[in-house]
């Protein structure tokens, strides 16, 4: 719609400027031609009275000329020398022949005194006389003369001609109306209409002849009427108003010019003469209808134009903007098909590039959003995309679909210390050695997905669960063989989770998401392949909220430092204590290590939860030892802690800041946080005991380290993993192996602990080996370090029970 209206609008603004200028054109060549054609009629006008004037002059010529006759006449001379009856005939007779020759209305002869004489008429009209002895002077001197004299409001030549004989005896006098005849000429010659008129002494106008209609002339003398009123009044007002007017006469427009005859008295004579503009525009206005019908022909023609003009502008925009609609819509198809080489035509060419380059770019930016560049797998988004499409094809079919999640094991610790470089190509090589699994398999390669980091999924529909931890299984095997880059061999393991449907969900997020699960759990369990249980979930879910309290935890003050004691079994002296985190959580009661530690790991939380249990155990040793009490203080590190550059320092200064030695303190590291970068952690572990503190081998016998680091590592002590020692006076092997590591650790030069030491018994077994010191519910359970004084203070060693046990003096160290 809005491009219609564009179309009219660019229509009716060419239509509007058109006629304007049309318009305008016609006016100005109206006011042209009307000004031409008024200039014209008082041109005609002025020549007019010209011509009128001439008129007059030749008849007062010819006048001149039939009153010379008369006057040179020798028998009319010769009367009136005698002058006496006869004479008196004759003479009359010559005034009537000669002014009827020429047509005189009134012939006179005055006698020398000035005294008319005779006269063809008996009627002596009043001034006549008057005007007549006024110019006998001029007619005398210029052998004749001529003169208008107004009699009964009508306008009359007088000539007067001396008769000689050969002094002057008398004059001629010759008298014509100026009337129709004149009028009549004027009208013959120039097409104008002349009037006749005389105005007397007391201002009343009169039409005395006229060629215009009798009506008319009536109506003009009228008016003169008025208008002479009205040019005294202008005159009286200092205004001078011309002789040229327009007047309306008889229903007709006329321009008139007033040309003066001759006055006489008071009273005047003028020739009106007339135009009617009608007439004098008659031609000019077959011209303007001319161009009013060209003007509006051209209005039509141009208007079409105007229109066609618009809709070859607007149509085709109308039509790039559907394309453009087409393009919002996501359909790329279908070029632009505007083939002009206008504008326009370069604009629907610039839509049609822009087409290609739009449907260009989303095919690349979908390549991006559901393919893994680095590793040319689909990526999660494509995964679930597949995942859910395999789901609604199942539901149909009744098959299942089971989705195995992989993530790598110290994959972020190999980015970290091989660099992302060497991350990524060995992200590549796994990819590979799945992708050749998956080949092998006969499986589509479509089917594995990068999820992103170091976890990577596949899809299995229609397989059972057995199919799918057959596949897991030997997806592990695929990556139990070292992978080599740059000549460097790097050991990675995987953890796997597995989920399916119908039996554990039906949509593809928590398929996913308990695959996850799953596989957590398996990493956890150091177990290959775990397939999903809801168990999982509850414990998971658990964990991980706590995890984002645990950042709180420090602020709010709510670990607590529990401490379990460590003793010589040979002597039944307490020599020390572990330290042992716990979680006063408000809701939840006291949270056990187990639960979060993990997390802490995961997430680095840990270096913060070291630094609190190295700082409280530093105060307690502080506190212990002014009461005269001695212990070593056991504090667990973790991977992370083993990787911290900073960790000697920050010991150093807590060491410093509490006043306590670093030899108060034992620290306890298990064999797979040294495994997982043994350059890093002997580093950081020989700093640490160059200060003086003790370095302990935690759950030894559960890892897989080989004996040739612990050489290596300056390590004091082995604490042989409780899961030995719990059930070590049952279990013969359990025994053997609890035996055989006291003996190790002792070969070694080392300190041997053995944690777990529940009963009496395996207090008796223990000291029968040679175990340097037990830790265990035996003796005691973990408890608040507040309590531990008191706890020495009640502690009775078995076979000394009478016997109060005293605080070691050989594992005393001097408190600073
Ligand atoms: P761990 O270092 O091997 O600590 C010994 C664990 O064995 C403690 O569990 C202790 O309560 C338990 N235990 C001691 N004697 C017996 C016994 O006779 N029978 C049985 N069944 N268990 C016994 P806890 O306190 O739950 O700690 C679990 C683990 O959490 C610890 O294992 C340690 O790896 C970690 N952990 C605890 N506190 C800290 C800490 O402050 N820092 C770090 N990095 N790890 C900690
Ligand atoms: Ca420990
Ligand atoms: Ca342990």
């Amino acid at each position: 719609m809005r491009f219609r209206s564009l179309e009219s609008r660019i229509a009716a603004l060419f239509l509007l400027l058109l006629i304007a200028v049309q318009v305008t054109g016609l006016l100005l060549i109206q006011r042209g031609i009307e000004n031409n054609a008024r200039n014209a009629v008082t041109a005609e006008l002025i020549n007019g009275g010209k011509v009128f004037s001439r008129v007059l002059e030749q008849n007062a010529e010819t006048l001149r000329f039939g009153a010379r006759l008369l006057a040179r006449d020798t028998a009319f001379v010769a009367a009136i020398g005698n002058n006496d009856e006869d004479d008196r005939d004759t003479i009359e007779s010559a005034l009537a022949n000669h002014g009827g020759r020429i047509k005189a209305s009134l012939t006179m002869l005055v006698n020398a005194e000035g005294r008319i004489s005779a006269s063809t008429s008996p009627y002596r009209p009043a001034g006549l006389e008057k005007l007549v002895k006024g110019m006998l002077e001029r007619a005398e001197q210029a052998d004749g003369a001529s003169g208008i004299a107004i009699i009964e409001q009508r306008p009359y030549q007088v000539v007067v001609m001396p008769v000689k004989a050969p002094v002057t005896i008398g004059w001629v006098v010759m008298t014509f109306p100026i009337d129709k005849q004149q009028a009549g000429v004027m009208h013959e010659v120039s097409a104008l209409q002349a009037t006749i008129m005389t105005r007397s002494a007391t201002g009343n106008w009169l039409s005395v002849d006229s060629t215009l209609p009798q009506l008319a002339a009536g109506s003009l003398a009228a008016k003169m009427q008025v208008r002479g009123e009205q040019a005294l009044g202008e005159q009286a007002r200092g205004k001078q108003s011309g002789n040229s007017f327009e007047m309306e006469i008889g229903g007709a427009s006329y321009s008139l010019r007033e040309i003066e005859i001759g006055t006489d008295g008071g009273q005047r004579a003028v020739v009106v003469l007339g135009r009617s503009l009608d007439e004098a525009t008659a031609e000019y206005a077959r011209l303007e209808r001319w161009l009013l019908a060209l003007t509006v022909l051209g209005i039509i023609v141009s208007g079409v134009a105007a229109v066609l003009t618009a809709k070859r502008i607007a149509q085709p925009l109308s039509q790039l903007a559907q394309t453009a609609k087409r393009l919002e819509r996501g359909d790329y198809k279908g070029r632009i098909a505007v083939e002009r080489r206008d504008e326009v035509g370069a604009l629907a060419q610039a839509l049609d590039c822009m087409r290609d380059g739009i449907a260009r770019r989303e095919q690349e930016i979908r390549r991006l959003a559901y393919w893994d560049t680095l590793t040319n797998l689909p990526n999660r988004a494509q995964f679930l995309l597949h995942l859910n499409e395999s789901l609604a094809e199942a539901a149909t079919l009744g098959n299942q679909v089971w989705v195995l999640m992989m993530d790598l094991d110290r994959f972020k610790h190999v980015n970290d210390v091989l660099g992302h470089q060497f991350g990524d190509a060995l992200l590549r090589q796994v990819a590979e050695r799945l992708l050749a699994l998956m080949v092998q398999r006969g499986q589509s390669s479509a089917q594995l997905a990068r999820l992103g980091g170091d976890e990577f999924a596949i899809l299995l529909p229609g397989a059972d669960l057995d199919h799918a931890i057959g596949l897991a299984a030997e997806v592990l095997q695929a990556l139990e063989t070292p992978l080599s880059l740059d000549e460097q061999t790097v050991d990675i393991g995987a953890g796997l989770g597995i989920a399916g449907y119908p039996e554990h969900g039906a949509d593809g997020e928590s398929l996913l998401s308990m695959a996850e699960v799953a596989m957590y759990t398996a990493k956890q369990r150091r177990d290959g392949a775990v397939v999903y249980d809801p168990v999982f979930d509850q414990s998971s879910a658990k964990s991980l909220s706590l995890l984002t309290e645990l950042r709180n935890a420090v602020e709010r003050d709510e670990l607590r430092l529990f401490v379990q004691p460590k003793i010589t079994i040979a002597s039944g002296v307490v020599s020390g204590a572990e330290a042992l985190v716990r979680w006063a959580h408000p809701e939840r009661g006291n949270v056990f290590p187990d639960q979060f530690i993990p997390f802490a790991e995961q997430t680095g939380f840990i270096r913060v939860l070291t630094r609190w249990v190295l700082e409280q155990s530093a105060m307690l040793s502080r506190q212990l030892a002014q009461r005269g009490v001695h212990l070593k203080i056991s504090v667990n590190l973790s991977t992370r802690d083993l990787m911290d550059q900073d960790l000697p320092g920050k010991f150093a200064e807590i060491m410093h800041r509490h006043q306590v030695s670093p030899g108060a303190f034992c620290l306890e590291i298990t064999e797979s946080a040294i495994m997982d970068d043994p350059v890093r952690a002997q580093h950081t572990l020989e700093r640490l005991h160059a200060m003086g503190a003790d370095l302990s081998i935690d759950d030894f016998g559960t890892g897989y380290s080989s004996l040739a680091y612990l050489k290596r590592l300056p390590v004091d002590e082995l604490k042989i993993d409780k899961s030995f020692v719990l059930n070590m006076e049952q279990d013969v092997g359990d025994a053997k192996i609890v035996r055989s590591t006291i003996d190790l650790g002792h070969n070694m030069g080392l300190r041997v602990v053995a944690e777990g030491l529940e009963s009496e018994a395996v207090w008796g077994l223990l000291k029968r080996m040679g175990c340097d010191q037990g830790q265990g519910y035996f003796m005691s359970r973990p408890i608040p370090a507040a309590e531990l004084g008191d706890w020495i203070g009640r502690w009775r060693a078995p076979g000394s029970a009478a016997a109060a046990s005293r605080v070691a003096e050989n594992s005393t160290v001097p408190a600073k």
